[in-house]
């Protein structure tokens, strides 16, 4: 392609909009256009980099015996009534874009095809013998996020693959989850990409487990933790260590305290010269079922510790069916406004005792009589230790369970595990932390859906049994993004070559000199016609403007037909170490498809 007849704008400055590294470049070097929140257009250079990205995945996908289709963005809502998802998703969570259509038909745009998936299987598939089945897809996606921000990486519209198989039982979706673990390591590595595979929260249903491939960078929205032996590593949600060990306490007799004005946990340490080991921390939150009931949440966890809302999370929505709901809707830690609307007296807020009593809440038909009340592992085995007194300014030390206060029916491990712990595996291994970006996820999904919306087959000994389900997901778009935000430098993108737009940009110097035009036209189309995608910057332009744009692009390989020209030779570049040699004219060809091959194969 001719850059002088191409849509070529780039930008000298960043754009206001843009915050990270890959966002700014990408706009700047006129990959994206933002066309609205969370929406952009993809132009020529970004689509070449979706379309090698989609290639790379679908050539993985198609090794594993995966089979491509498409399925339908438009989805009718009862097939989301049916699997129990249409209000989470539109009202609760508010995810997923829907509409109604002339007929008066509620219709959503698929912001994932579970539904759309075990329809098409519960409709074909009817006997074992059918089995295993993996379908996949690549697919704009469309799902309304709170928070649209960082380009491609969290958009409201974005390409996914997502593929979805089905089983006769567990072993054999374990055979494919593994499959998939092979392929999308396959994937993130032809990319070139630094990543890490990392045990994933898959929600209250649990199912037999999740991984997620994160791309290890600063701009991450997720914290992973590992260990520096390679044996562990997590996504933070998941993430389980052991905590330090508690310090004795100082406190032998149970005893009230005045403690002034000592509502957080360093306060009170502080003033009582204790260690927030020894401290029972009492937390409340609020959640709302789906049937909406608010329930008023009391954890009791050690001082030093924090609760993790995503285990948390998942402890609640397994109560859900007690409270006649099936899943939680919102949780969070209560506001003193939002006390105030089931609080009956006032809350001795940073003074809570384990035993706050449930007389606190003015319970009503909306709202949950009693506290459930949980108490994490590290504050069971707390032996003399100091908490509230439901009693503003005072607390009480040398307590313990089963004296003055009863243990909680339910224990619970919803710690926060954090960097720096010591390892369960290895406790001479401490958990590191690193940041990175989410870009493909592989889940054993079980029968949640396939029972859900009846979905079975014909076993080999003549039974009705519901469908095992796997799902796998990539995220293309941001998949394309993050290569950028791990791959930059001060002037520009650094494609890793097996995704950039093009390998190659020939930079013509002076225009107005034939020999120059001439020679970078018939190299131009050499390289062409032997497979080294090139671009030609034509442009009347000076050299300096066209070797910036070069940069910026990211295009690895430049040539530059330039003063050595009367030797016989031209300047290659390389994007990546800048590293510059002159090589013979009817060599360039051969030389640039061996370096293509070796980073594309290495
Ligand atoms: P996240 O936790 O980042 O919101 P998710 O868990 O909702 O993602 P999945 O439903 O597992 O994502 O979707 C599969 C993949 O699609 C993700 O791993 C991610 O790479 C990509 N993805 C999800 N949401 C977006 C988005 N808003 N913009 C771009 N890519 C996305
Ligand atoms: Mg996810």
């Amino acid at each position: 392609m001719r850059l002088s007849q191409m849509l070529f704008v780039t930008l000298r400055d960043d754009p206001a909009d843009a915050e990270i590294p890959s966002h700014k470049l990408l706009l700047r070097a006129g990959y994206i256009r933002r066309i609205g929140s969370g929406i952009y257009a993809y132009l020529p250079f970004m689509w070449r980099v979706l379309q090698k990205v989609s290639q790379i995945v679908r050539e993985e996908m198609n090794a594993t015996g995966a089979q491509e289709c498409l399925l339908p963005q438009l989805q009718p809502s009862e097939l989301w009534k049916e699997s129990g998802r249409w209000d989470t998703y539109t009202k609760a969570e508010g995810i997923m874009f829907s509409l109604i259509d002339r007929r008066e038909q509620q219709l959503g745009l698929g912001p994932t095809h579970e539904e759309v998936i075990t329809t098409v299987a519960r409709d074909m598939i009817r006997s074992y013998r059918q089995l295993p089945l993996h379908l996949y897809q690549i697919q704009t996606k469309f799902r309304d996020e709170i928070r649209p921000r960082f380009g491609l990486m969290r958009g409201r519209e974005f390409i996914m693959k997502d593929g979805y198989s089905f089983h006769v039982d567990e072993e054999s979706l374990k055979k494919t989850y593994q499959d998939m673990y092979q392929a999308y390591s396959n994937m993130l590595r032809r990319s070139g990409l630094a990543f890490r595979a990392v045990e994933a929260d898959s929600g209250a249903i649990g199912g037999s487990g999740s991984t997620e491939f994160m791309v290890l960078a600063d701009a991450g929205e997720d914290e992973v933790l590992y260990t520096e032996d390679g044996k562990y590593a997590a996504n933070v949600e998941k993430a389980i260590s052991l905590p330090a060990d508690a310090e004795t306490s100082p406190f032998t007799t149970f005893e009230k305290r005045e403690t002034p004005g000592t509502d957080t946990i360093e306060k009170v340490c502080a003033f009582l010269q204790c260690s927030p080991t020894k401290i029972v921390k009492n937390v409340l939150y609020q959640t709302v079922y789906d049937n909406g009931l608010t329930v008023l949440v009391l954890v009791n966890i050690r001082g030093d510790q924090e609760v993790n809302d995503v285990k948390l999370q998942n402890e609640l929505t397994k109560l859900a069916e007690k409270f006649g709901a099936k899943t939680i809707l919102s949780l969070s830690v209560p506001t003193n406004e939002i006390i105030a609307t089931w609080a009956a007296k006032s809350l001795p807020l940073g003074y809570i005792a384990p035993d706050l009593g449930d007389d606190y809440i003015a319970g009503s038909k909306q709202v949950n009589s009693k506290f459930v009340r949980l108490v994490d592992k590290t504050a069971v085995e707390l032996k003399n230790f100091v908490t509230g007194a439901n009693e503003s300014n005072f607390h009480v030390v040398g307590a313990n369970w089963g004296e003055q206060f009863k243990l909680p029916d339910i224990v619970v491990d919803i710690r926060k595990a954090k960097a720096g712990d010591r390892s369960l595996h290895d406790p001479n291994q401490t958990l590191q932390t690193a940041r990175g970006i989410e870009v493909g996820h592989i889940f054993q999904l079980g029968t949640k859906y396939s029972q859900a919306m009846n979905a079975t087959y014909t076993s080999e000994q003549g039974e009705e049994k519901p469908l095992v389900m796997g799902c796998y997901g990539v995220g293309v778009s941001r998949l394309a993004q993050s290569a950028v935000e791990q791959s930059y430098d001060k002037d520009g993108i650094i494609w890793p070559v097996a995704i950039a737009p093009y390998h190659a940009i020939i930079s013509i110097p002076n225009v107005n000199d034939t020999q120059q035009v001439e020679i970078a036209e018939k190299i131009y189309t050499e390289l062409n016609k032997a497979g080294v995608e090139t671009l030609l910057d034509d442009r009347n332009e000076r050299a300096g403007v066209k070797f910036k744009d070069a940069d910026l692009i990211g295009i690895p390989f430049r040539i530059v037909t330039g003063r050595a020209i009367a030797n016989g030779k031209v300047e290659v570049v390389k994007r990546a170490n800048r590293e510059s040699q002159e090589i013979a004219i009817d060599e360039v060809v051969n030389i640039l498809q061996q370096w293509i091959k070796e980073a594309v194969e290495g």
